[in-house]
């Protein structure tokens, strides 16, 4: 999406004026909010100052319970308790078969689009689940501000497709919650190092957390980042070190992997803590306490646990350096990297990252909570909450966006260069009597033809009442949001049938790519013009063709002689031949006026005959009224 810096008019809040806004990074283990207060963002704690709310909900006969409560009931009532929302929100029920499989969960087997978990409060989507934690954190923050939130910045991975980035807008709207945006997480950590503000580069962020790890490759151009490429491992993270560590400590006991799940668990808890608290010490003290009774003790030093720990860390640093090959890039042309995530305290992950780097990585704030900090700051600036001469960053729509009309043409509903969010609509009818279905063609593109432009999406509305050609009325509206989805309805306006479709217009477009197309239709101008004419009048010799073909099929043995009727037919293929080859729009339109003249009669005859057939047994002061319904 090509972006403008404009300070929008009217976005920009009274000065006296400040609306709340929240920034949110809905986490796969964990989620935090955060909000800027004073010019200062920061996270929210909760009521006993924990920071984190572990994204796990349970649900009980009861009602539902949301953090900290719910993660330590996981595992005493694991069917009723959802701890990978994220993994699967806005996946289908195939996408899940495969991550559901290792889950705990009893999914419903049933005929629905969206994956769906039987619980002892019902059956729960992932959108639902996640809704329960945004309206968590979404509580905390108008309490801690005591106020109504005007709108939320809510982060989700730069590989969430378009189905995904949809649910998780579902899951806000159904929190109750108004959505600015969604922001990409390493967009947000860049954000939070004020990285926007300097001069455009290239910049990683490396984020390894509990669980998993994620690299991405910003270019920031004109204050907009753009992410260049991404990669990860969904099943890489600080557990597996903690695995590692366990593993060495109960070999050092003379314990064996093969020890019981209680003591497994407790080398597991008693590694985490070793291996976090070597981010300051130099070497711990470690005690197990032993199935048979007694205790070992022992010690770790930073050096065994970088020995532990190192193949795991050099697997991340070789996704690094594919996803820099991805992005086109060399390591020489990254300015920062930005540390996101609990396990980049830990020093040898540090140590490993600047080695590739060939500099310090970026590590001053909390990677925990940079994320959600970046969030704060965007919600912030969304809201208008900054100055008036202070930039805001707005989208706009890189191409215009419209449908196809008779005769392959464009009709462009969204200009391009309009800023978004944005919604406009336009009124089409039929083409033919009777018409029940229209089929809508969704273009992007400048050109006047629809084979110039780029096609998006198809759909057909269908269910439209029969009535002659041109009478019905089809609304159809464009609707972008701020992160760039269209969406398109068509609405016939009698009978208020509907079809829609949703697409992400700017899916797979390169600056480049859409560069060159804006250069094509320049270019093109002028033909396109003429060409756009010449079709025009054909669609409208098409359409007199149609209307006379069915009058005549209707009335014709009854209002016209033999004679007649041979002059209107030669009238009408004259018509149709100049329709079929004629390459000058005036002839076209020469040859429908002259069609017109030379039917003139028939025409005449034809509203007269209506008339008569109108008015029999009615009395005539019946129809000095108007009725209401007008022709038009
Ligand atoms: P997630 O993104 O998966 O929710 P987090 O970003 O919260 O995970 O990171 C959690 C991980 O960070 C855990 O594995 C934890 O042990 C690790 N971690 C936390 N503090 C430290 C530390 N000081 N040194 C090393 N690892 C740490
Ligand atoms: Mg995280």
């Amino acid at each position: 999406m090509a972006l403008l810096q404009i300070a929008e008019p009217g976005l920009a809040a009274a000065p006296h004026e400040h609306r709340l806004a929240a920034g949110i990074d809905l986490g796969t283990t964990n989620s935090l909010v955060a909000t800027v207060r004073s010019g200062v963002a920061e996270t929210l704690p909760d009521a006993d100052g924990r920071h984190t709310l572990p994204s796990v909900v349970r649900y009980t006969a009861g009602g539902v319970e949301v953090g900290e409560s719910a993660r330590l009931a996981a595992s005493g009532d694991p069917l009723n308790t959802i701890a990978s929302a994220k993994r699967l929100i806005g996946r289908g029920v195939a996408d899940v078969k495969s991550i559901g499989e290792e889950l705990p969960y009893e999914f419903v087997s049933g005929d629905s689009a969206v994956p769906r978990i039987r619980t002892l409060a019902g059956d729960v989507t992932p959108v639902e689940v996640s809704a329960e934690i945004l309206k968590v954190l979404g509580g905390r923050a108008q309490q801690t501000l005591g106020g109504e939130l005007a709108g939320v910045v809510i982060t989700v991975p730069a590989y969430f497709d378009d189905a995904q980035r949809q649910a998780t807008k579902d899951a806000a709207r159904l929190a109750g919650l108004h959505v600015y945006r969604l922001l990409n997480e390493p967009t947000a950590a860049a954000v939070a190092y004020g990285l926007d503000r300097g001069a455009d580069g290239v910049h990683a962020i490396y984020d390894l957390g509990g669980g998993t790890f994620d690299v991405s490759i910003l270019r920031l151009h004109n204050g907009v980042f753009e992410v260049m490429a991404t990669g990860g491992d969904t099943a890489l993270g600080g557990d597996d070190f903690d695995a590692a560590v366990a593993g060495w400590l109960l070999q050092q006991a003379s314990l064996g992997i093969d020890a019981d799940r209680g003591t497994l668990r407790h080398a597991l808890d008693m590694a985490r803590a070793a291996k976090e608290a070597l981010t300051d010490a130099t070497a711990v003290d470690v005690q197990l306490t032993l199935p048979q009774g007694g205790t070992w003790h022992g010690e770790l030093t930073r050096e065994r646990l970088a020995e532990l720990i190192d193949p795991l860390v050099r697997k991340t640093i070789t996704t690094c350096r594919r996803v820099i090959r991805d992005a086109g890039v060399s390591t020489d042309d990254i300015e920062d990297v930005v540390m996101v995530g609990g396990s980049t305290r830990g020093l040898r992950v540090r140590e490993r990252v600047a080695e590739l780097f060939g500099r310090e990585p970026l590590v001053d704030i909390d990677p925990d909570r940079v994320v959600a900090i970046g969030a704060a700051l965007q919600a912030d600036v969304l809201a208008g909450n900054k100055p008036d001469d202070d930039m805001l960053l707005l989208d706009v729509n890189p191409l215009s966006l419209g449908i196809e009309t008779m005769g392959g043409l464009t009709e462009k509903i969204i200009p391009r260069n309009t800023t978004i969010p944005v919604a406009r609509a336009q009124e089409f009818t039929t083409f033919k009597d009777g018409q029940s279905a229209m089929a809508v063609h969704v273009v992007q593109g400048e050109r006047e033809l629809v084979a110039d432009c780029r096609s998006l999406a198809r759909f057909e509305l269908h269910g439209i009442p029969p009535m002659v050609a041109g009478a019905a009325r089809i609304r159809v509206t464009f609707a972008v949001d701020a992160d760039g989805l269209l969406h398109v309805e068509a609405r016939e306006q009698t009978s208020g049938v509907s079809a829609s479709v949703e697409v992400k217009p700017s899916y797979g477009l390169t600056d480049d790519e859409i560069t060159g197309m804006l250069q094509a239709s320049i270019d093109h101008a002028g033909k396109d013009m003429d060409v756009r004419r010449l079709v025009e009048e054909k669609v409208e010799a098409q359409r007199v063709i149609e209307a006379l073909s069915a009058a005549l099929a209707n009335d014709a043995d009854e209002l016209l002689d033999a004679a007649e009727r041979a002059r209107v037919d030669a009238a009408l293929q004259r018509l149709v031949a100049v329709a079929e080859s004629s390459q000058s729009a005036a002839d076209v339109e020469a040859a429908i006026k002259q069609l017109e003249r030379d039917c003139e009669f028939y025409v005449e005859r034809r509203m007269n005959s209506g008339i008569r057939k109108a008015m029999a047994g009615h009395r005539v002061d019946e129809f000095s009224e108007e009725n209401g319904s007008s022709a038009d």
